[in-house]
């Protein structure tokens, strides 16, 4: 019977052909990684078309990123041996928006409507807060949003919001707020990310017309990466699938191993709503891994059956040929040793012939990727961080970089105006103009403007009382930095310019991460002599230019991995507090950790020939070194698929051999302890210091000392090197 079949059909399994022929009616695809669930659906689409079946653009096809969109585009044009035009394929956002412009008036919205950012989301909504008193150091506008965000999530306009869950959060308020911050946004003729979702399930619920336009338009649904969806997007699928007359024909593809967005609202319990909601559902399991070597898979499947949760599937590898390598775990010294390990084997694979664009390191959390951008730039390999910027392209980066430029060379103008209202000190752009023309008339920087200005009486209000701080901080900076050194002087001037409290004050996700991000900035300060000195090699590392065309290898979050491949996979920074995450174990709860174990199995099944995992013996996290614990992870691979390896002791010799810092004193062991004020959960940003007068601490430059005085987050500590000095307590840590 082969013989008959199309071509494309012809290469697969019975298994997934059978996914393919059974077109009409439900279909869920239930199976694990690298099992050709993307591919089935791509090969589907293709089929429906060739068979006649639809249009291109009778099928709705919904992928996870817009890069996998591109990609499916692409895959269905090779199937097809022609590019397709007008496809209704992309994201659920990307799908959703372009709904909603031809149905806007239902919501009294106008099809021109503009799609906010998450700054102006915040703007606006302060607006709705302003009038209704409540305690915002409390209650923090992005925890409101959050709040609000999560309601959308899952389906709730404001009406729908029940009293039961407004709970005691911003007073109770949270409900109006809701609504009123809705109503602004229709005024403005603006909806936000979530709203177009939302917005579009409630017209589909109330309109019964238009939903049955799309009834008759859309004959064939297919979902990629099912298990992450929300429950909004659960109820604009249904709706648009469960059509009065006939099955649905709606074809969903996932892996609950691989559900990884929780945290966004994502509900693995659609796995199992769908058979109940969509009676007569086929099921379809694949079982043959095509990716990866039996190895890989022998150490992913070893570790994900740790987990609890879990609907239970089987994965065998699918090519007998490919026995393949151990997997790789190597233990390191430092950050800096890891970095170079990776770089060395990524020299000698690339010496081989192998292809950079087949090699990736996936991350935990953007601040882990540092370390390995600066050591592949020294190498001279190009790269490209993929679904985020490079270490030193990132706005906060360039922000504390900004600070350090005007405390290094006041007269630096372009790195004065990006921070002089960051955080808001209540310069509009009318102010900033009128100090341009003072500075241009006087022939001087701004900064000398601002001092003038605020000497003759002209800037007026709060302005004048945050520059005028703002330009005493800097005055009081510079006169401390030959005395105290860069690293304390820097720390000092990021906490006293009220920049980390910004962020520290910031509830969205990405706000720890930022925080993160800005500790390793300091981290990288400490290697270098001077602050000239840090600047110049930043500038130098900002300035070599992309230009490697696709010959790059990538570096991403494990979350952006998701459903890609490549030959060659490093997984770096598997140390308990890195990964799983510390929020996760202070947390504590099998939840969480059983979330960042599934993470583990999406990382290792990116890989198809070699998956290398590495873990720190130490590690400067939150600015100070930390002795670091190997992931449980680690430990959790089958043996028999694994293969150990650790050179500590060279490495050893190697980081004392380079510390500036520690010369060839043995590293300090510290113990594991939390930044003071916990960023993400505390919902005071009110300071309390945890270092009570007596406290032993830990400091990166100065070593060990005690606290003699605390007045605010400034202690006094005596170190027992270095004297006594005066501290930031962000950047201490408690010693047991
Ligand atoms: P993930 O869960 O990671 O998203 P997936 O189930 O979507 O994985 P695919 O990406 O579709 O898996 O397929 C994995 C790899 O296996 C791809 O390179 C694909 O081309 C290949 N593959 C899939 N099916 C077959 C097959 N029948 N024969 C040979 N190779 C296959
Ligand atoms: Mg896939």
């Amino acid at each position: 019977p082969d013989g008959d079949a199309p071509d494309y059909l012809a290469r697969l399994n019975p298994e997934q052909r059978a996914a393919i022929e059974t077109t009409d009616g439900p279909l869920l695809v239930l199976a694990g990684a690298g099992t050709g669930k993307t591919r089935v659906l791509t090969t589907r689409f293709a089929h429906i078309l060739l068979s006649g079946r639809a249009r291109p653009n009778q099928i709705l096809a919904v992928t996870f990123t817009n890069k996998a969109a591109r990609e499916m585009r692409e895959r269905i044009g090779a199937l097809l041996g022609a590019p397709v035009e007008g496809l209704w394929l992309g994201t659920f956002h990307s799908l959703c928006a372009r709904m909603l412009r031809r149905h806007a008036e239902y919501v009294g919205l106008s099809s021109s409507f503009t799609i906010l950012d998450t700054d102006d989301q915040i703007r606006l909504l302060k607006q709705v807060i302003e009038p209704r008193r409540i305690d915002t150091k409390r209650w923090p506008p992005q925890g409101i949003m959050g709040v609000i965000q999560r309601w959308k999530d899952r389906g709730l306009t404001p009406q729908r919001v029940s009293k039961a869950e407004d709970s005691d959060f911003a007073d109770g308020k949270c409900r109006e707020i809701y609504a009123d911050y809705q109503k602004r946004l229709i005024q403005l003729n603006a909806c936000d990310f979530g709203d177009l979702m939302l917005h579009m399930t409630e017209i589909m619920r109330t309109h019964p017309d238009v939903l049955a336009q799309y009834h008759r338009f859309f004959r064939y649904i297919l979902v990629d990466e099912y298990q992450d969806t929300n429950t909004i997007q659960y109820l604009w699928l249904r709706l648009l699938a469960q059509r009065g007359e006939g099955p649905a024909n709606i074809c969903c593809v996932g892996d609950d191993d691989q559900s990884i967005y929780s945290w966004r609202g994502a509900e693995v319990e659609n796995i199992l709503r769908f058979e109940r909601d969509f009676p007569g559902a086929h099921v379809v399991r694949l079982e043959r891994n095509y990716r990866s070597t039996r190895q890989i898979l022998g150490a992913a499947s070893g570790l994900i059956a740790h987990n609890e949760e879990r609907l239970g599937k089987t994965l065998h590898p699918g090519r007998e040929d490919a026995e393949g390598e151990k997997v790789r775990v190597i233990s390191v010294w430092d950050s800096d040793d890891e970095a170079r390990m990776v770089g060395e084997e990524l020299e000698r694979l690339h010496n081989d012939g192998h292809p950079l664009s087949e090699c990736a390191i996936l991350v935990r959390a953007g601040f882990q990727t540092r370390a390995f951008e600066e050591r592949l730039i020294t190498i001279g390999l190009p790269y490209r961080v993929v679904g985020g910027l490079r270490f030193y392209e990132r706005a906060e980066i360039r922000d504390a970089l900004a600070y350090m430029r005007v405390l290094s060379q006041p007269s630096d103008d372009l790195a004065f105006e990006r921070i002089i209202n960051v955080p808001r000190r209540g310069i509009g752009n009318t102010g900033l103009q009128k100090l341009h023309l003072h500075a241009r008339a006087r022939d001087i920087p701004l900064t000398a403007a601002v001092l003038e200005m605020l000497a003759a009486g002209q800037i007026k209000g709060r302005a004048r009382e945050h520059l005028a701080a703002l330009m005493k901080c800097f005055g009081q900076c510079r006169e401390d930095l030959p005395r105290e050194g860069h690293v304390v002087v820097v720390e000092r001037l990021l906490e006293e310019s009220g920049y980390l409290d910004m962020w520290k004050a910031d509830k969205s996700p990405d706000a720890p991460g930022r925080l993160d991000n800005l500790k390793e900035l300091v981290r990288a300060l400490a290697d270098f002599e001077s602050l000239g000195g840090f600047l110049e090699h930043v500038a130098l590392v900002m300035e070599t230019e992309e230009n490697a065309g696709n010959e790059r290898l990538s570096i991403m979050t494990l979350h952006g991995a998701k459903g890609l491949e490549f030959d060659t996979v490093f997984l770096p920074g598997w140390e308990e507090g890195v990964f799983p995450s510390q929020r996760t174990l202070d947390e504590g709860g099998a939840k969480g950790l059983e979330e960042e174990r599934r993470l583990a199995y999406v990382g290792i099944t990116r890989a198809r020939l070699r998956a290398i995992i590495s873990h720190a013996a130490n590690r400067r996290i939150y600015g100070n070194w930390q002795s670091a614990i190997p992931s449980r992870f680690v430990e959790e691979l089958p043996p028999e698929y694994v293969h150990a390896t650790g050179d500590a002791t060279r490495a050893r010799h190697n980081a004392a051999m380079r510390s500036p810092v520690f010369g060839a004193t043995p590293f300090p062991v510290v113990a594991r302890r939390r930044a003071v004020v916990d960023v993400t959960t505390s919902d005071t940003p009110a300071r309390k210091t945890a270092f009570p007068i007596g406290t032993r601490v830990f400091h990166q430059k100065f070593g060990y000392g005690t606290v003699t005085s605390v007045e605010g987050n400034r202690l006094e500590v005596a170190f027992e090197k270095a004297g006594p000095k005066r501290v930031i307590d962000t950047f201490v840590e408690q010693v047991s």
